[in-house]
This record gives C-alpha cells, structure tokens and sequence, in this order.
C-alpha cells in the first residue's frame, strides 16, 4: 500500500493523522507527506529567528516524520505563500500541480484536512485535494482529518500502538510548541474519538470521506472535468466498521468497480 499525506503547515499531518501515517510505516508500507505552505506565519510574536524560520520549520517536519517512522525522502515541501484565499487560477494550478504528484506517487490513500476545516489554509488544500483526485481519477481511498475543527467521525482508527510515536513527532515541533501544547491538544481529542472502540486503547484519529470538489469548484474543471463519477472510497481496511464505510460500499456495489 502506498499513502499519501497533504499538510497544509508543518505538524498538521501529526496531528490529523499521525498516528495513521505510522502505523502504514510500521506495517512497512510506503507513506509520504507532502507539506504544501512555507509555515512562515507561524510566529506571530516573533520569537525565532525570521531568516532561518521556514527552514527550522522544515527540519521540525522532518524529524517529525523520522519519529511516525516514515524513511527518510517521505517529505516533499512546495514552501508556497501561506495565509491568503487563493483566487480560482491558482486554486486550479496548485490542483493540477498535486494531481501530478497523485499520477507520480499512485497513492492508494489519500489524507488530506476534511472540507469542514476553518482555518483558510486547511480548506484550500481540501478543496485542492478533491480537484486533485478528480483531475487524476483516482481511485482509491481518500480521508479528511481533524485538525482545528472537530468532524463528525466516519471511520475511527486505534491509534494506541503507536500514540508514543505521535506525542515525539509533536515534541519535534519546538516552534509551534512556544505557542501551543500539541501534545496535550492530541491528547484530548484522541480520548473521545476512541470511545466508539470496543476494546480500544483510548487513542484514536477520525476521519470522514473527503469528497468530490462542490458545484463552484467543480466548475474551475471546465471541460476536464470528469462525467464519470469518482470511485466510491474502498473500505478496505480492518477498522473501517463505520456509517461512511458501509455508505461507500453501497455506493460501490450500485456502481461496480471503475476500470482505468
Ligand atoms: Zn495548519
């Protein structure tokens, strides 16, 4: 299996689905994470050195992805201008430019922030992401993660195996720590996301579908735009036991499988 990650900053991947990410590197399957803004408004105090702060957010990253486990090269950093609504021309070329990347990479999951995020740079790269898949016909799963706004969970994953793991990755992030307690903001989400668990650890990342681009977004497709419907997400994984799962199943069997 190969995974796909898309962070808006630096850490959004460890909190959204850290623990998933480490539990596809222990599984030894190959999970990579794509961090798609340069992080440089995430020190409003200024309390780091302004020249070499993105680069320090960069190696936090990294050596967050060594403690999920991920091989070393897992990264890929675009460093693009955070903060901003991008207008529709660049909302459609950061989209055809992270298909690209979904046709090199053939990802069988995707994870990026759930369409419901409010932070701005978390729903631009969710509504890059649905074009992305639509652009790329892809095919296999595709899951939104929590990061700053709570979703309603369709698919919980137990996370405990590897909840050690998560807490280092998010001690990784010294720059974001002198604003914010990752770890115990992880923490506190991970308990009642796990409650649904039968015999669970009481650590556990949520996820909806994330879905096909809406009507406006849909429409910057033009012509490429698919008329064929994108894949139903697989439910293919052993904890998928959720109200979306069965949802997409059914919709799976309605469809029949896509051929490419
Ligand atoms: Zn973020």
């Amino acid at each position: 299996m190969r995974v796909l990650a898309l962070a808006p900053h630096p850490d959004d991947e460890v909190l959204g689905c850290g623990g998933a990410l480490a539990l596809a590197a222990a599984r030894g399957e190959d999970a990579r994470v794509l961090v798609v803004f340069d992080g440089a408004l995430g020190d409003p105090l200024g309390r780091f050195e302004r020249a070499t702060y993105v680069a320090r957010r960069r190696a936090e990253a990294l050596a967050a992805g060594a403690a999920l486990g991920l091989a070393p090269g897992a990264y890929r950093f675009w460093a693009l201008p955070e903060g901003h609504a991008p207008a529709d021309a660049e909302l459609l070329a950061g989209a055809r430019r992270l298909a690209a990347l979904v046709d090199e990479l053939r990802p069988d999951v995707v994870y990026a922030p759930w369409i419901g995020e409010g932070r701005r740079d978390h729903a631009t790269v969710a509504r890059a992401a649905r074009l992305a898949l639509e652009l790329a016909a892809f095919t296999g799963q595709a899951w939104g993660y929590e990061v700053a706004t709570p979703l309603t969970p369709a698919r919980t994953l137990d996370v405990g195996a590897v909840w050690e793991r998560k807490l280092a990755a998010l001690r990784a992030h010294e720059t974001q720590l002198a604003y914010r307690d990752l770890a115990g903001a992880a923490t506190r989400s991970a308990a009642p996301r796990a409650r649904g668990l039968a015999g669970g650890s009481g650590r556990a990342e949520a996820f909806v579908p994330l879905g096909r681009p809406d009507e406006a977004d849909a429409r910057l497709l033009g012509a490429r735009g698919s008329p064929a419907p994108l894949a139903a997400h697989r439910p293919v994984d052993e904890d998928l036991a959720s109200a979306g799962a069965r949802t997409a199943a059914r919709a799976r069997r309605v469809r029949g499988p896509r051929t490419p």
